[in-house]
């Protein structure tokens, strides 16, 4: 069988150069929408059951992080659902892996995808929880909406803990975060999350990008809007998503709030802190 790959799907993002050999597949990464970043990628690759294969991103060069690249491992997946790594080489601005399908279809990734349909699962079965509220402050630029949880009983004299991740849709690592916070936060049995709960309130937007998650996007918005950028003066046409998060955080207040990010070298947690904050002080 001849080898193809597609990407037209869920966060799907590659661009086929050259196909016929498969021991020197040539593809390249597609630019964000809008917007000069490239570095997700997510495709299918179908007819390569037990042939020897050798993929090419030969642009891989040009992307917003090439130092992400050393001793970096793609990931692959025959279900979606279990994802191994595969080791790649990155010489002059080119990524190469190589590898022999155990099964004709094979999903390759920048990193574990999480996906739309994950995300409609992760807030819809949150707002079950008798602790857990489930919102949408607004619409993004393609019109789907901002979802958002609350979690806790609302009491006003506790702390207000806020949560946003992935405001860079191509660090899907940070919704993955997300989706662990929310379960244990919402485990009645976590003695921690209870006595957490006691003095605070939650407030989770647990992807701020949808519509850059679904486009394949590395860093921008449906608009090639960097969202991250966009917090001292976000509008509704280009920036809806931080324009609704930051209207929300006003109406209810913060006493804390973490922005989850996901690195492309960096194979360890870390917090980045607020010193650069013009207001920031002792307190
Ligand atoms: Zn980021």
């Amino acid at each position: 069988m001849s080898i193809s790959i597609s990407s037209n799907f869920d966060a799907g993002n590659i661009e086929v150069i050259d196909i016929k050999d498969s021991n020197n597949i040539q593809l390249k990464i597609e630019k964000d929408t809008k917007s000069d970043f490239l570095q997700w990628f997510y495709f299918r690759m179908q007819g390569g059951k037990d042939q020897a294969c050798k993929l090419n991103i030969i642009n891989a060069g040009d992307a917003a992080y090439p130092e992400g690249w050393e001793n970096y491992q793609v990931r692959a997946s025959y279900d979606r659902e279990i994802w191994f790594q595969i080791p790649t080489d990155y010489k002059d601005g080119v990524l190469s892996m190589e590898f022999t399908p155990d099964y004709d279809s094979v999903y390759i990734a920048y990193f574990a995808p999480f996906s739309y349909e994950q995300h409609l699962n992760l807030v819809n079965s949150a707002q079950q929880s008798p602790l857990c509220k489930l919102e949408s402050i607004g619409e993004t630029i393609q019109g789907r909406p901002i979802d958002f949880l609350r979690i806790g009983d609302g009491d006003n004299t506790k702390k207000k803990l806020w949560v946003i991740a992935r405001q860079h849709p191509g660090e899907s690592m940070a919704e993955w975060f997300m989706l662990g916070l929310i379960s244990r936060i919402l485990d009645e049995e976590d003695s921690s999350s209870v006595s957490l709960l006691k003095k605070a309130n939650l407030y989770l937007i647990p992807n701020m990008n949808i519509d850059g998650s679904i486009l394949g996007n590395l860093r921008v918005n449906a608009n090639g809007i960097n969202l991250n950028r966009e917090w001292a003066n976000p509008n509704i046409e280009n920036s809806p998503e931080v324009y609704y998060a930051k209207q929300k955080m006003r109406e209810i207040g913060m006493d804390f709030n973490l922005d989850v990010h996901g690195d492309e070298g960096l194979p360890y947690v870390f917090i980045s802190g607020i010193e650069g904050i013009p207001s920031f002080d002792k307190k």
